[in-house]
């Protein structure tokens, strides 16, 4: 009795595991900075950082563009960069 209660356990859990592996097609790389294979972003390139910023001049979280989180990081510190250099605003009217 106490081996079937197990193997009704191990079927279970492959059963979860297939429905795990279904999660993981859905969330596949989606970062368009990947897929152009970008190393760098120029902060001077202020019509590749707008597209990466809400209207009102905030960073679009990664969860909602699909970036990865190395180049989230490339795009924050760009757009930061910009913003000192006054080639994007802080904010947009
Ligand atoms: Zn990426």
């Amino acid at each position: 009795m106490g081996i079937h209660a197990i193997q009704i356990d191990n079927k279970a859990r492959k059963a979860n595991k297939n429905m795990a592996k279904t999660d993981d097609k859905k969330k596949h790389k989606n970062c368009s900075l990947c897929a152009d294979k970008i190393e760098s972003i120029d902060y001077k390139d202020a019509s590749k950082l707008r597209r990466y910023l809400t209207e009102a001049g905030k960073i679009i979280p990664r969860r909602i563009t699909g970036n990865c989180a190395k180049h989230q990081r490339m795009i924050a510190k760009a757009i930061k960069q910009a913003r000192e250099a006054a080639i994007i605003s802080y904010v947009f009217d």
